[in-house]
């Protein structure tokens, strides 16, 4: 409560900007994941990896806008690029352009895809691929996995009634069975010839950051094929963790792959591709074929961006040494808070923090279902108001997205912050 207090001093401007939004968004908010009680602080400016909010506090990015800003707030090749494409190109054009299949071409080659299309979001992907999953089996259901979360409108979280394995009115089928291979695929394979596709993700992000092992994304895969489905690999926030994607590093061979977030160089972005065969049923000279509009799938600013940000700034070396310095920064939180109740969970650059009852290891988390009943929410909310305190900018719930400009003294001064926490609150911690 005394955190609280000081969040509430320390931020009138924000406080009121929040009141003042209300007046035309409902709970002041356009992006309900925003929202952070008392009232949440208005950001007023970014700049490289650090935000500036409404009352001047300034901050180190560990949010990274929830994995889609990994260039930053102002990367210079990104600017140079908006700016010439806005003067020499223009906006959107209501036409074909050159550049769309130019990135098409590098997403293809980049993440081992035949065909790629292009949509405004992740969420849009998803809706997209599992449409075309429909179409090409001529199956209806859609395996999914509690915990995973594909998009604002295919959310699975734990908190929903629980109907595992059952076929639920929106024609998902949720199992709570993520990283338990033998069992995924046991049930699978019961619904042999009834499903579409297993959509699922290579490391559960909004579920809290918890990496699927190699032997369980293998037997969903296998099973899924054997069962008559397509195998749909989500990774519109894991393709930043490996030169090729997170399920190629793994072995996978997905029918369908779902991609999005910073592979819009910072605006809005989702793309869904795979197999030939697959992807033919979004082909327009075949009669009978699905439709996909957008009217801003191939709009100028974004495939300029994206396509000059991955060709020239997230090259695969970058991938790996960016990851890997990363996983180092991650052993180091885990090392200080190591016999606390906090844990950090994640791969490579995409880090959950969790706050639990008894302390768990990262190595034992393998699904929310282990955290389920555990959880401090009051440790949780202390922690992220004093890191605020302390300059750092992670979202409430615990998830950081590192940005490729942070630099290693910035991540030492992070695991600084948190032995200070650790050290002020051992009594609970
Ligand atoms: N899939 C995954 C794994 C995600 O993490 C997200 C967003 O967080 C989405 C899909 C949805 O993407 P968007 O927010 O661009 O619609």
């Amino acid at each position: 409560l005394a955190a609280q207090e000081r969040f509430t001093t320390r931020n009138p401007r924000s406080k009121e900007q929040h009141l003042a939004a209300t007046k035309s968004l409902p709970g002041g908010n356009t992006r309900t994941l925003l929202h952070t009680s008392p009232f949440p602080l208005t950001i007023a400016s970014g700049d490289g990896a650090h935000l500036t909010d409404l009352d001047n506090h300034t901050y180190l990015d560990l949010t990274g806008e929830l994995s889609a800003g990994l260039y930053g707030h102002n990367h210079p090749l990104i600017r140079q690029t908006l700016l010439s494409t806005f003067d020499n190109v223009g906006l959107t054009l209501g036409g074909n352009t050159i550049q769309e299949a130019k990135y098409a071409s590098l997403l293809c080659e980049r993440f081992k895809l035949d065909r790629v299309r292009m949509t405004n979001s992740g969420t849009e992907a998803n809706l997209h691929a599992l449409a075309g999953a429909r179409r090409f089996t001529g199956k209806k259901f859609v395996v999914v996995f509690e915990g995973g979360y594909h998009g604002a409108v295919l959310s699975f979280p734990t908190q929903r009634p629980k109907q595992p394995n059952t076929v639920d009115k929106e024609d998902f089928v949720v199992f709570n069975n993520y990283n338990n291979a033998k069992e995924a695929k046991r049930q699978i394979l019961q619904l042999k010839g009834q499903i579409a596709a297993v959509l699922v993700e290579a490391m559960q992000g909004a579920g809290g950051c918890i990496p699927a092992t190699r032997e369980f994304l293998h037997a969903v895969q296998e099973a899924a094929r054997e069962a008559g489905a397509l195998f749909i690999l989500d990774e519109v926030m894991t393709s930043r963790l490996a030169p090729h994607g997170l399920g190629h590093e793994m072995g996978l061979k997905p029918d369908m792959l779902t991609m999005g977030k910073y592979l819009g160089g910072g605006l809005a972005f989702g793309a869904f591709g795979g197999r030939e065969d697959v992807m033919a049923v979004y082909d327009p000279r075949v009669e009978g074929s699905l439709a996909h509009s957008g009217t801003f799938n191939n709009n100028s600013l974004v495939m300029h961006l994206g396509y000059a940000a991955l060709k020239d700034i997230f090259t695969p070396k970058v991938s790996v040494e960016f990851n890997a310095r990363a996983d180092l920064w991650r052993e180091r939180l885990q090392h200080v808070a190591k016999g606390t109740r906090l844990t950090f969970t994640g791969r490579g650059s995409l880090m959950g923090l969790h706050f639990t009852e008894d302390g768990i290891n990262a190595a034992d988390v393998l699904s929310v279902t282990d955290l389920q009943g555990r959880q401090r929410a009051d440790l949780r909310d202390l922690f992220w108001f004093e890191m605020l305190e302390e300059g750092y900018w992670i979202t409430r719930r615990g998830f950081v997205a590192l940005i490729l400009q942070t630099t290693d003294e910035e991540l030492e001064g992070f695991v600084d912050a948190v032995k200070r926490f650790l050290d002020r609150h051992e009594g609970i911690m």
